[in-house]
C-alpha cells in the first residue's frame, strides 16, 4: 500500500503531459486523470536491477554512492532498466558502465520495492537482484555512479550503511542463501 508523502508524484505533477491543462488531479494512489481530455497517467514501478558479485573468497562487490541520493552510503551495482531493454542486458550494461567489468552469468534471487528520491519526486522502483559471475577483476575501476568498489563477507556488511532497503533485503537473503551463479546469458 502506497502512502501519500511529501515527494509522491501527486503533490509534484500539476499539469497534463498530453494537453497541458492545470487541474491533473490524483484519480487514485497510483493514478492521474486530465479534467479536460480524460487522459490517465498511471504511476509505475520503474524497474531496477542490483548485481550480487562474489570474489573466490565469497566476499561481496559493493559500491560507495558518488551521487545522491544516499550519497557516500554502500550498495551493489545496478540501476534502473532503460525502456525496451530487459533486466540482463541492464544489468550488463550498469556493471560495465559503474565497473568495467563483463558479466558471464547471472542467476536471479528476488526483488524489493523500494522508494528513489531523485530532483524532488520519489521514483517507486522495483528492484530486481542477481547472482552474477565476472571472469575478470583485472581492469575492474569504479565509474559512473560509484566513487568506490568495496569487497565484505555479506556477515561483516553493516546493513544500516547500505543506503536503500530493497538492497539491505536483498544482502540479508544472500547470507542465508549463498548461491553460486549457474544460469548463463
Ligand atoms: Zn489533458
Amino acid at each position: 500500500m502506497i502512502t501519500i508523502e511529501e515527494h509522491y508524484p501527486g503533490r509534484i505533477f500539476k499539469h497534463c503531459p498530453r494537453c497541458g491543462a492545470g487541474g491533473f488531479a490524483l484519480r487514485d494512489a497510483s493514478s492521474f486523470r486530465c479534467e479536460r481530455c480524460d487522459f490517465v497517467y498511471f504511476v509505475n514501478a520503474a524497474a531496477a536491477v542490483a548485481g550480487l558479485v562474489f570474489d573466490d573468497s565469497r566476499r561481496l562487490l559493493l559500491v560507495e554512492r558518488k551521487n545522491e541520493p544516499r550519497k557516500g552510503m554502500l550498495d551493489l551495482p545496478g540501476g534502473f532498466a532503460d525502456i525496451m531493454e530487459t533486466a540482463e542486458e541492464a544489468l550488463r550494461r550498469e556493471l560495465r558502465e559503474e565497473l568495467n567489468i563483463e558479466i558471464t552469468t547471472a542467476t536471479y534471487l528476488a526483488s524489493f520495492p523500494n522508494r528513489y528520491l531523485y530532483g524532488g519526486i520519489t521514483y517507486f522502483t522495483l528492484d530486481m537482484g542477481f547472482i552474477c559471475a565476472a571472469t575478470d577483476f583485472s581492469r575492474m575501476r569504479a565509474h559512473d555512479d560509484a566513487a568506490a568498489i568495496v569487497f565484505m563477507r555479506p556477515d561483516d556488511i553493516d546493513l544500516d550503511a547500505i543506503g536503500f532497503e530493497s538492497i539491505r533485503r536483498m544482502i540479508a537473503l544472500a547470507r542465508q542463501s549463498p548461491s553460486s551463479p549457474t544460469s548463463a546469458f
